[in-house]
């Protein structure tokens, strides 16, 4: 059984500059997004992929990509979910309305934004076709970690420990069937509606005989299960970042990373540097490779090195993996 569903997983800007991590499947609509920073790197087409951003915090490198996101978004007809910690609703409400639209009839988006508060969560939905009125919020009790879920997969959150409200995410596939990303591009048919549809009925158990009518052909359900998809158990991804190693965000981390096909972890200063990284409330490399021991994950990512290490980044590379060896980060 293959472990993972996504086709395309990608760290926007490396190991080095704003952390960004993009998660893609077969199909429309269904991209994931970890973090809101500069994201140059995606094509808009990636960016009108889009089903849910997840920001971890609003310092400017993990928030100033939102604008990009919109655009990008703003002519689709479907629900952008948008989850962050406190004061996102209003961070991103004001940003959408510091542009002035024609709003012209296609421009459809509506943006689902919901804050993560320790025991509680506040929604309100953003409206193109009404104009973006001010938001209604509503606010309902939140025990976490579950803040995200649809047919394939949960999103978790849990609470870092930065030195603004600071969320982490961890993405859980469910396992079952899933659309194969190799299968669906070496077949016959395109991708298209009938990939959800076909989805849906095999997770209900439907009759293998059951035909589909896909551009012009008709198929079972059997042949479709055969050629397109794929039984998966399904893969955990962590995306831990801009988080002080303290006693307060430890467990909630660990929980979250626990078991992860990989682990993005922020890698911001060297074991020298942990001093700054306490009062900056960033993890030093070593932390890095403790969280990735702790949680027991299969590969550590690094990411978010300080620019202070350019040049010099295979060291802080050296002191994680002194804890944790299955440690790789990108740089160019
Ligand atoms: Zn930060
Ligand atoms: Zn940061």
């Amino acid at each position: 059984m293959a472990a993972r569903a996504f086709s395309t997983v990608q760290l926007v800007n490396g190991s080095t500059g704003d952390p960004v991590l993009y998660l893609d499947y077969p199909g429309s609509d269904n991209a994931l997004l970890f973090d809101g920073g500069e994201n140059g790197g995606l094509t808009a087409a990636q960016l009108g992929d889009l089903e849910a951003v997840f920001v971890t915090h609003h310092h400017v490198d993990h928030f100033i990509g939102l604008d990009r996101i919109v655009r990008a978004n703003m002519d689709r007809d479907k629900v952008l979910h948008l989850f962050g910690p406190v004061n996102t609703i209003r961070k991103v409400y004001d940003r959408i309305t510091a542009y002035e639209y024609p709003y012209f009839p296609f421009q459809k988006i509506v943006v689902r934004v919901t804050e993560l508060l320790p025991g509680k969560r506040r929604t309100a939905v953003l409206e193109c076709t009404r104009r973006f009125p001010e938001p209604v919020i509503e606010e309902a009790d939140w025990a976490g970690p579950v803040c995200y879920e649809n047919a394939d997969l949960r999103v978790e959150a849990a609470h870092a420990d930065h030195t603004v409200p600071c969320l982490a995410f961890a993405l859980a596939e469910k396992s079952g069937y899933h659309p194969d990303p190799k299968k669906l591009s070496a077949g016959l048919l395109k991708s298209g509606r009938w990939v959800p549809e076909a989805l849906r009925l095999l997770r209900d158990g439907a009759d293998p005989q059951t035909r589909l009518d896909i551009d012009g052909g008709s198929f079972t359900l059997a042949a479709l299960a055969e050629n397109y998809f794929t039984e998966s158990a399904g893969a955990r991804v962590a995306y831990v970042t801009d988080t002080f190693w303290s006693d307060a965000a430890r467990p909630g981390l660990v929980k979250l990373a626990k078991g992860a096909w990989r682990l993005y972890c922020d890698s911001f200063y060297a074991a020298a540097e942990a001093k700054r990284a306490a009062q900056y409330k960033h993890l030093i490399a070593p932390q890095a490779g403790e969280l990735a021991r702790l949680a027991k994950v299969e590969q550590l990512v690094l990411i978010h090195f300080a620019t202070r290490y350019a040049g010099k980044y295979q060291q802080l590379i050296d002191e994680a993996a002194a804890v944790f060896p299955r440690v790789t980060a990108e740089v160019s």
